[in-house]
């Protein structure tokens, strides 16, 4: 045990490096604090690195990797169209895994090098909670050292949950971090989960040539999102070669001849059974508080193994804060981060509050989806008034000309304020469309307003344009079925 009447004082204490960390932290700077943020991670080397899951073996690297199988895909399946011949085009599968790890090395430094940049304290180790609100951290070498803070966030995110009947062994079943680190492609790729992992390293890998199977265990395909969305994106997928079994119950897995054999009883109850080189298990994510909190320490979880907080991320024992994905609300990078921002000025004194109604929501399938505000079933059940108004790609000369028209643009708004209550999207450059709508929504913005905004032509964002104005069914570049108000 460390002595800690001698612990060096900090303002404000960071626990865990993730977005919803080191975000924090570098706003504490900011803010004149004297600030710490302590992080145990290390990279596959062994050393020490910041960044967290999103920097490491999440948001990036998936990215990095769902970009180069989006463009070998392109090159060898979608280019003739264009009167491009490619013949002959080859992936390097070893390469594409070294630029996802320099793209990954060149940010992770980067956040050491803001850490510099703005007075943060970097402080390598794992970190325990003990009461007032002291903070013991054990180093790589085992020693202990405890610091003490008038403020502690606590962001120490979250990792894969498991499931016995197919247990992770890192060489034929693997979670999302071994499903970036294959060294070739599957042949038969068997996911479990067809979730927003399961279709983004899913899709990363069919691009590539692996025959992909996702064995889910809901009825209805992604049951969170506006149906319309999910019912287009299941056809789409589907079209593009993912095979999407709904309905399944994995009973068990076993690694025979350099294989997997997956048990499972299909929609229908029939027992089954799959042969895959490898199996990816991706069904969920929970909240990480492994040895963290000292039963003293004042800081409660709730019933979903999360720690409890309030709307403004503070927990049950005073100065004391939560953010990221160990507390409530979905597992984003940006709900984090923008957590982190909120509790720091807080901290400070300032009145920061967070939307949670406004986070936008993105899967980086091609074509992409992407949502924000409420979908039509969850207005429905309320029982408010809506309006719909929606438009294809495929009546977008900008898409057209792309060849990328798979998809439309959904815009729902109350029917008596005509307020923009959510956009669902599906279709190319979603995430960055579904923007503009978050950002119409955070002004309060009406379908009406929406669509008296001038948009540039020939663009996307035009199809967001007319699916605001079909809203009051007056979209100029398609049939407008209903009475025109
Ligand atoms: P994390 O990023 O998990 O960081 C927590 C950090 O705390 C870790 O570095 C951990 O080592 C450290 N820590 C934990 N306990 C301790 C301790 N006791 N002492 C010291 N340090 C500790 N989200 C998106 O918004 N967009 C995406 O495209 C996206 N893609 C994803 C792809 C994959 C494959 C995965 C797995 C996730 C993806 N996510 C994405 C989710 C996103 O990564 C998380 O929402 C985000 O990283 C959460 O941030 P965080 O800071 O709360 O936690
Ligand atoms: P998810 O919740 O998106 O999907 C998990 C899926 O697995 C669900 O459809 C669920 O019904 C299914 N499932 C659960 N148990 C099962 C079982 N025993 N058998 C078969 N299916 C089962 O979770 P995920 O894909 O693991 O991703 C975790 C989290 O990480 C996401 O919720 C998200 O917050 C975050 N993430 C975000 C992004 C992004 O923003 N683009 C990308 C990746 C991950």
């Amino acid at each position: 045990m460390s002595d800690n009447t001698t612990a060096e004082q900090f303002d404000v204490i960071v626990i865990g490096s993730g977005p919803a960390g080191y975000v924090a932290a570098i706003r504490c700077a900011q803010l004149d604090m004297k600030v710490a943020c302590i992080e145990k991670m290390k990279d596959r080397d062994g050393k020490n690195t910041l960044g967290g899951t999103c920097l490491n073996v999440g948001c990036i690297p998936s990215k990095s990797l769902l970009d180069s199988s989006y463009k070998y895909h392109e090159a060898a399946e979608q280019l003739s169209i264009h009167g491009i011949e490619t013949k002959g085009v080859k992936i390097d599968v070893k390469k594409m895994i070294e630029r996802k790890d320099g793209i990954v090395k060149q940010l992770t430094s980067g956040i050491g090098q803001l850490f510099k940049a703005n007075g943060v304290t970097h402080i390598e180790g794992t970190a325990k909670l003990l009461a007032q609100k002291v903070v013991e951290v054990t180093n790589n070498d085992g020693a202990v050292t405890s610091y003490q803070a008038e403020n502690v966030i606590i962001a120490t995110g979250s990792t894969s949950i498991d499931i016995p009947v197919a247990q992770i062994d890192n060489k034929y079943i693997v979670d999302s971090t071994g499903a970036l680190e294959f060294s070739t492609v599957p042949k038969r790729l068997g996911i479990i989960g067809a979730g927003v992992i399961g279709l983004e390293l899913g899709s990363v890998w069919s691009r590539l040539g692996s025959e992909v199977v996702l064995l889910e265990a809901q009825d209805r395909f992604l049951a969170m999102m506006d149906q319309q969305i999910s019912k287009d994106a299941l056809k789409i997928f589907n079209k593009q070669g993912l095979d999407i079994r709904l309905g399944c119950r994995v009973t068990g897995s076993e690694v025979k001849n350099k294989k997997v054999e997956v048990q499972f009883q299909d929609g229908d109850g029939n027992e089954q059974s799959e042969t895959f080189d490898k199996l990816i298990v991706c069904v969920g994510r929970k909240a990480y508080t492994e040895n963290l909190l000292a039963p003293d320490c004042g800081v409660n979880i709730d019933e979903r193994g999360c720690i409890y907080v309030n709307d403004l991320c503070m927990t049950d024992a005073p100065g004391i804060y939560a953010v990221g994905d160990v507390v409530r609300g979905p597992m984003l990078a940006h709900k984090g981060s923008e957590e982190g921002v909120m509790v720091a000025e807080r901290i400070a004194g300032q009145q920061t509050v967070l939307n949670y109604d406004i986070i936008p929501n993105v899967i980086y399938t091609h074509p992409e989806i992407a949502s924000v505000g409420q979908t039509e079933e969850q207005i429905k059940a309320d029982g408010e008034p809506y309006n719909v108004g929606m438009f294809p790609f495929v009546a977008s000369g900008r898409a057209l000309a792309a060849n990328d028209t798979d998809g439309l643009v959904k815009i729902i708004a109350h029917g008596e304020t005509d307020r923009i209550l959510g956009c669902h999207i599906i279709g190319p450059s979603a995430a960055d469309l579904v923007q503009q709508v978050a950002i119409a929504m955070e002004f309060g913005s009406s379908a009406e307003d929406l669509g008296m905004i001038v948009f540039g032509h020939p663009t996307l964002s035009e199809a967001v344009h007319e699916a605001a104005l079909s809203v009051h069914n007056h979209a100029i570049h398609k049939a407008n079925r209903r009475k025109r108000k």
